[in-house]
């Protein structure tokens, strides 16, 4: 078990500490049996899957209902004690864990999906529905939820929602703010909103629901939302493209996309990832044996004509650099090779320790991004792994520590992630994709964000949530800065 780090104090952020007197007045706010204060019941609620990070929270309650949720968070706002949301815990960059200590307001109870309208094509639901619970039961009617992060089966909407989740078929539909109608939450004093509606289009003030996707749990506590739907694409298909040199693989991204086919998701392995996952089980015959491969889904209405499109995908890619394509049109095929991608990040997880920089740059870019990792990590001497949403410009690059000793491991990999980082932000990109800035980012926000920006995000946080009872500690650099109060 990794020892706790030195949590944040809650009195640097003008927060107060849990007393048995708040867990009594929790306990009548929300029900015995929603809070839990026995610490080998808080230990689940101490981490999430972000490296080796632990910080326990003082009192977990799981509230059953919105009317549970307003009343923890009016008690926390008068007594001004930290609250942080937490979903499936997945999150990658820390977000859900409670760095002040303070109450962790788990969402996993409300757990309904309230209504799936066929003729307005909108599902209604509570947070704490997983991603793959809401996918099955619109699918089985016909229906499509597009966002899949790969943590699909665990993570809930809330966090999706709150991380603005993306996953690999993002290049084709867009992240989980596109399809965001509406959404309905609790506000740091514990008045309950409604942003957004049902409506496709909607230019009513501010767009409020859009601002809150994306805020990390840090502006207001989401309860339920009002999602797109779309009918299910007929046809899918999948193919692989192996590549000799992982660059090749990254500059072949941009031609293929370019060349007007309806790509759904294209996303990037290098050897080094696929390993890790053989390291675990057998890997299908296509996926084994090159440096890089590109995994390709293609969409459309008419297999037949998917069929023809790959032929087409494949004499783009072989243009740059791919050798022979394997193509899957069956079902079980498919889940084949995406059951792969999708255990990449748990296998590299269990090779070492290691550190992953979710960085995200403009297309055209993404071949010097992958030099670039490397370059960072190799000064360093370390171990660079890159896999991920290569279709938007978006890499995973895993950092492992290996054999280093912590202190020389922290200093090399706090070396190479600044680096990297920098040359991001040279090629035009950002500091994260999809994960978030959470609390494992936050040191490079002020890399990103021009000061003016920085105090407008500040402004927002404290129109929002006055007293900075919310998810504290997190998103900005430091958090007992002023302007974070
Ligand atoms: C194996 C694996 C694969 C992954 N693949 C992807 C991927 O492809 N794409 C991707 O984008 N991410 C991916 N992730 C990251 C993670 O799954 C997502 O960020 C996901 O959206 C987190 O959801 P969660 O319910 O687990 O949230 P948590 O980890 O519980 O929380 C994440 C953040 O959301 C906040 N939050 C949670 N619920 C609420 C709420 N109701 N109201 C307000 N704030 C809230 C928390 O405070 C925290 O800041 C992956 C993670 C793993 C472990």
């Amino acid at each position: 078990m990794p020892p706790p780090r030195t949590p944040v104090p809650p009195e640097s952020l003008g927060l107060a500490r849990i007393e048995p007197r708040h867990v009594a007045a929790l306990r009548a706010a929300a029900g015995d049996e929603a809070v839990l204060d026995d610490p080998e019941r808080l230990e689940p609620y101490a981490r999430d899957e972000t490296e080796a990070l632990r910080f326990p929270p003082d009192v977990v309650v799981r509230p059953a209902s919105v009317e549970q949720v307003e009343a923890v968070l009016r008690l926390a706002h008068a007594e001004r004690l930290p609250v942080v949301p937490r979903g499936g815990g997945t999150g990658l960059s820390g977000g859900a864990l409670p760095v002040c200590g303070g109450i962790v307001l788990a969402l996993e109870r409300l757990d309904r999906i309230r209504v799936i309208d066929e003729r307005d094509l909108v599902a209604e639901v509570e947070v704490g529905v997983t991603t793959a619970a809401l996918q099955d039961a619109v699918e089985a009617r016909g229906l499509f939820y597009p966002p899949d992060p790969s943590s699909r089966e665990s993570c809930q909407l809330g966090g999706n929602l709150a991380e603005d989740a993306a996953g690999p078929r993002s290049l084709r539909y867009g992240t989980t703010r596109r399809w965001v109608l509406g959404v309905e939450a609790v506000l740091a004093d514990g008045r309950r909103i409604r942003a957004g509606g049902r409506n496709r289009k909607d230019a009513t003030g501010y767009a409020l629901a859009q601002l809150l996707v994306g805020s990390e749990g840090t502006l207001a506590v989401l309860t339920a939302a009002t999602l797109a739907l779309i009918a299910r694409p007929a046809a899918t298909l999948t193919l692989v493209l192996p590549f000799g040199r992982l660059e090749d693989a990254a500059a072949a991204v941009e031609r293929i996309l370019s060349a007007g086919y309806d790509v759904a998701a294209c996303e990037l392995m290098e050897e080094a990832a696929l390993a890790a996952v053989a390291r675990v089980e057998t890997l299908p015959p296509p996926l084994v044996g090159s440096a890089a491969m590109l995994l390709i889904e293609l969409h459309g209405r008419d297999p037949e004509a998917l069929l023809e499109d790959a032929a087409g995908v494949e004499s783009v890619a072989h243009d740059a650099g791919s050798g022979d394509a394997m193509v899957a049109d069956d079902a079980a095929g498919q889940q084949r090779l995406w059951r792969v991608r999708r255990k990449i990040g748990e296998a590299v997880k269990g090779i070492s320790p290691y550190k992953e920089a979710d960085t995200v740059v403009p297309r055209s870019r993404l071949a010097e991004l992958v030099r670039a990792a490397r370059r960072a990590a190799e000064r360093q001497g370390l171990t660079a792994i890159c896999y991920g949403h290569a279709g938007d410009g978006n890499l995973h690059v895993n950092l492992l520590r290996g054999e280093l000793p912590d202190e020389l491991w922290r200093a090399r990999r706090d070396a190479a992630e600044e680096e990297l980082f920098r040359e991001v932000l040279s090629l035009g990109g950002r500091i994260t994709g999809e994960h978030g800035v959470g609390w494992v980012q936050r040191r490079f926000l002020p890399l990103a964000l021009g000061p003016a920006e920085l105090e407008l995000s500040l402004a927002l946080k404290r129109a929002f949530d006055p007293r900075g009872i919310l998810n504290p500690g997190k998103i900005f650099p430091d958090p007992g800065a002023e302007g974070s109060r």
